[in-house]
């Protein structure tokens, strides 16, 4: 099954979300806990919810993709920011046990001045002080492009996060084909290459997720501009290499491209169509 979508607006609950993906030709979705730039989340529909689980099974999606909000800094030098990502942390994982089996993403965060050495150990604290040995979800931490001071630009940093978690079988790892890129990673020229240095810092099996975008600037810029499919730097021959290599095509795949529904459904359509 190719399971291939895009990020859906959660403004007005999770079966419009279905519905959403249902007329784009969306297998899978992702969404926002809540608002992106912060603040609290929607009530709780159990309503919706429950109408949702149903809807969910009769379309047979993929593994759903919860986005945690960009404001969400947990190595942040500001105690209160820090105090910010746990309860949101907290509240987003406790909202999402009433949707089983989703991955929650979280970009690691930005240190700000402190070096990558106190934002590893930040960000490994707040895990240990939020995961809970029950929780259906799986928490993952996106490769990021290495903006400024951002904590997860190198597999490197990814892994040493992973390995202070004590709850570490919830945790897991979302690969952005954008940030890596911008990140000096040659997934254009080398994605084999890229993907056993993957796998040999990582493991691939903490792999479990794929964020599809394509980048406005070149191999190691870290600048984090996605573009749509094609029409950047790493262009629509790598992206066919990427839905189809064999250590990544059965994961959820999912566009962050600059689009409205109707052109998240011409990609889709488009990918499909790449698909062997
Ligand atoms: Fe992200
Ligand atoms: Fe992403
Ligand atoms: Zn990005």
């Amino acid at each position: 099954m190719f399971y291939i979508g895009c990020h859906l607006s959660c403004a007005k609950g999770y079966v419009p979300m279905a519905k959403d993906a249902e007329t784009i030709g969306a297998t899978t979705f992702q969404f926002f806990t809540r608002n992106p730039r912060g603040g609290s989340a929607r009530a709780l529909d159990e309503a919706d919810i429950a109408a949702f689980l149903k809807r969910r099974e009769e379309l047979g999606l993929g593994t759903l993709i919860a986005h945690a909000p960009y404001t969400l800094n947990g190595c942040s030098a500001d105690k209160k920011v820090r105090d910010f990502a746990w309860r949101t942390m907290a509240e987003d994982l406790e909202r999402l046990e009433y949707i089983p089996g989703v991955v929650y993403n979280f970009h690691p965060g930005s240190h700000v001045k402190q070096g990558t050495e106190t934002g590893i150990r930040l960000i490994a604290e707040m895990l240990n002080g939020i995961l809970k040995p029950e929780q259906s979800t799986t928490v993952l931490l996106e490769t990021m492009a290495g903006k400024g001071s951002e904590v997860g630009g190198r597999f490197e940093e990814l892994k040493e996060i992973l390995d202070r978690v004590e709850l570490s079988d919830h945790m897991g790892v979302c690969l952005d084909t954008c940030h890596v890129w911008d990140g000096g990673y040659d997934i254009v020229g080398d994605l084999d290459g890229v993907l056993t240095e993957f796998d040999r810092i990582i493991g691939l099996d903490r792999l479990k997720a794929v964020h599809l975008n394509d980048s406005m600037n070149p191999l190691g810029a870290h600048k984090d501009r996605h573009a749509r499919i094609g029409e950047g730097h790493i262009g629509l021959a790598a992206m066919e290499r990427v839905i189809n290599h064999p250590a990544l095509r059965n994961l959820p795949f999912c566009l962050e491209t600059p689009n409205e529904l109707d052109g998240y459904a011409w990609e889709i359509e488009l990918l499909k169509s790449k698909r062997l």
